[in-house]
C-alpha cells in the first residue's frame, strides 16, 4: 500500500473516547484530522452498562462509543482502522523537522503537523500455560463480551478491581455460580456504587488472598477448572466452564517512547495539563496517560481528548 502524502494538522491514534473527543473538537477548529485505531471504542466499548457518563443514567458502552464516533464523523473527521506502529515497509515512525509520520500496521505513514496519542492500554495476562490457546475456550478477558454464554455453568473471575466486580456481578446474572478470586484480603479498588451491586448478587463466592496457578483442561474441551495456590475449602482446584481474566491493563507505551516521550514508572505517558508531552507538538490523552491517576474513565478521557485537541491548535497555530 502507498504512503499518503497528505500533512493533517493533527494525526489522532486511537478510537476511545479520547480519540473520538479529540476529533471531534479538531474539527470544530477547522484542523485537518484523522483519526487511526484498531479498537473501536477502547474500554467503554466493552465495559458494558456505563452509569456514570453524565447526561445518560445508563447506556451501553458500545452504544456511547457510537455516537463519539458519529459525532467525529459528523464533521468528516476521518476513522481508519488500522494500528499505529513504531516502523512498517514505507518506514519509521519519527518527528522530521516540525512534521510527525507515523507508520501504520497497513503499511501506510500518517504524516501530521501534530500528534494526538490516545492509544489506550493492553489487557494484562496471567501468562499461564494455555491460556492464549484456550481463549474463547473457556478462557476470557471481556465479561460484557462472554458472560451470555455461561447459561447455568459455574465460573471463575480473577483481579480485585471495577473490571472484576462488575463482570462478576455481570456474570452472576447468566451462571448458576461465580467464584470472585482476588490476591489479597479485602476489595478497596472498587468504586462503593459497584461494591454494593457485588453484595447483592447472591451466587458470587469471594475467595481472598489467592492466585490462580494452572488452567486444567485439554485441548479438546479447553479449559475444565483452575488449580489455586492457597486451597479454598480444602479444595486445591475448582471445577469451573470459564474464567474471567479481568487483572487490568498497561499502557501501550511502546510508541511514544519511540517518539521521544517519557513515561512513569506505572508507564504511563506523562503529560502536562494541557497534555503536552516531553516532545512538542507530540500530546497525548486517556488511558495512556499519567493525567487523572486512577480515575480512568469515560469521561476523564473524553475531557482529556477535547484539552489535547486545544493544544494541537495552538502548536499548529505557532509553527
Ligand atoms: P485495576 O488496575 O484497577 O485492577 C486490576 C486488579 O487485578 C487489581 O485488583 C490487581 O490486584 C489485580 N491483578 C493485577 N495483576 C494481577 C495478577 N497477575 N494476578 C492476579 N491479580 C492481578 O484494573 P480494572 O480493569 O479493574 O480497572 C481499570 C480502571 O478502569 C480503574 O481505574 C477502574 O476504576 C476503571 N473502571 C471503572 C469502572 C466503573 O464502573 N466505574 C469499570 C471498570 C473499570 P491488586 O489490587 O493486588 O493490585
Amino acid at each position: 500500500m502507498n504512503s499518503e502524502n497528505k500533512i493533517y494538522d493533527v494525526v489522532i491514534g486511537g478510537q476511545g473516547a479520547a480519540a473520538f473527543a479529540a476529533g471531534m473538537y479538531a474539527a470544530r477548529y477547522q484542523m485537518s484530522a484523522i483519526v487511526v485505531g484498531t479498537t473501536f471504542g477502547g474500554e467503554t466499548a466493552t465495559g458494558g452498562l456505563i452509569e456514570n457518563y453524565p447526561g445518560y443514567p445508563d447506556i451501553d458502552g458500545f452504544e456511547l462509543m457510537m455516537k463519539f464516533k458519529e459525532h467525529a464523523e459528523k464533521y468528516d473527521v476521518p476513522v481508519i482502522d488500522d494500528k499505529l506502529v513504531i516502523s512498517n515497509a514505507n518506514g519509521n515512525s519519527r518527528k522530521e523537522s516540525d512534521i510527525f509520520e507515523i507508520a501504520g500496521e497497513s503499511d501506510q505513514i500518517y504524516r501530521g503537523r501534530s500528534v494526538i496519542l490516545a492509544i489506550g492500554r493492553e489487557r494484562r495476562s496471567l501468562w499461564l500455560d494455555h491460556e492464549e490457546d484456550w481463549t474463547g475456550r473457556g478462557v476470557s478477558y471481556c465479561s460484557t463480551c462472554d458472560a451470555p454464554m455461561h447459561k447455568g455453568n459455574t465460573v471463575a473471575v480473577v483481579g480485585g478491581g471495577d473490571s472484576a466486580v462488575k463482570g462478576s456481578v455481570l456474570i452472576s446474572k447468566y451462571a448458576d455460580k461465580v467464584y470472585l478470586i482476588y490476591r489479597k484480603s479485602e476489595l478497596t479498588r472498587p468504586e462503593a456504587a459497584n461494591l454494593r451491586q457485588l453484595d447483592s448478587a447472591t451466587n458470587v463466592e469471594r475467595i481472598f488472598n489467592t492466585n490462580v496457578v494452572e488452567l486444567l483442561g485439554d485441548d479438546q474441551k479447553g479449559l475444565t477448572g483452575i488449580k489455586l495456590d492457597n486451597p479454598y475449602q480444602t479444595l486445591e482446584s475448582l471445577d469451573v466452564d470459564g474464567l474471567f481474566i479481568e487483572i487490568g491493563a498497561d499502557p501501550r507505551k511502546e510508541l511514544p517512547m519511540h517518539l521521544g516521550a517519557k513515561v512513569n514508572e506505572l508507564g504511563e505517558v506523562i503529560v502536562d495539563k494541557y497534555m503536552n508531552t516531553n516532545i512538542p507538538g507530540l500530546i497525548a490523552a486517556g488511558d495512556l496517560t499519567d493525567a487523572s491517576g486512577d480515575l480512568k474513565q469515560t469521561i476523564t478521557a473524553a475531557a482529556q481528548g477535547s484539552m489535547a485537541a486545544t493544544t494541537a491548535y495552538e502548536h499548529v497555530s505557532n509553527l
